[in-house]
């Protein structure tokens, strides 16, 4: 593969690496922690990275236990349109929506928090669930004069498929570092993610293409 060269209009946005989304957390993605030093590696070839963090209040709506009578993974159906209950998990300023202990990334510029509403859930780093409220990191990568936008982190079904999805719509061109994701699998979303980001044209490449 050849080697990718990183200049000053790239950023690195990494999703999500917390503690419920790794094993032992209450949502955790299977073999989750072996991005975290992955991750760790691949930042060191980025001067910008932007680290993102899921941070819910307690009775947000994606949440199963806000649902009397619904478990984790039943389908609902919402404002937006349909909402899978989660497991509660990365509720604000918990264990759970903690970044990964190992997680080592010093020179990052910005946490952006999302799903921080209790009615909208927020898969994508740049427009929660109802496709209309900004988390504002469009605008933060604009202003910084980014157009090529890496992305790392769990899950690759979910909230790195969104947001690479979301990057390309706005205009920047759009990488997923595919060794340095992993996915949760709920009822085809892997294939399906990796079939819609093939047709939207996002590139894919690994971890190696930085040495
Ligand atoms: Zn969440």
């Amino acid at each position: 593969m050849a080697a990718i060269k990183i200049g000053n209009r790239d950023v690195l946005v990494v999703v999500d690496i917390q503690n419920d989304f790794c094993p032992g957390g209450s949502l955790s993605v299977p073999r989750g922690h072996e991005v975290v030093p992955v991750i760790n590696r691949l930042a060191k070839h980025f001067p910008h990275v932007v680290l993102t963090q899921d941070w819910h209040p307690p009775d947000h709506l994606s949440f199963a236990s806000a649902h009397p009578g619904k478990k984790p993974y039943e389908i609902i159906s919402v404002d937006y349109g349909r909402q899978i209950l989660w497991p509660d998990h990365c509720v604000q300023a918990t264990r759970g929506a903690e970044f990964h202990k190992d997680l080592h990334v010093p020179h990052a510029a910005l946490v952006l928090r999302k799903g921080i509403h209790r009615a909208i859930d927020s898969y994508s780093t740049f427009y929660e669930n109802d496709r209309k409220t900004p988390t504002g990191l469009v605008g933060y990568l604009r202003e910084r004069g980014f157009a090529r936008v890496f992305l790392a982190g769990l899950a690759f079904d979910f909230c790195v498929r969104y947001s690479a999805e979301d990057a390309k719509r706005e205009g920047f061109e759009v990488v997923v570092i595919e060794d340095a994701c992993r996915g949760i699998d709920v009822d085809g979303s892997m294939d399906a993610a990796r079939k819609s980001l093939a047709e939207l044209g996002v590139a894919r490449t690994g971890s190696e293409a930085f040495a």
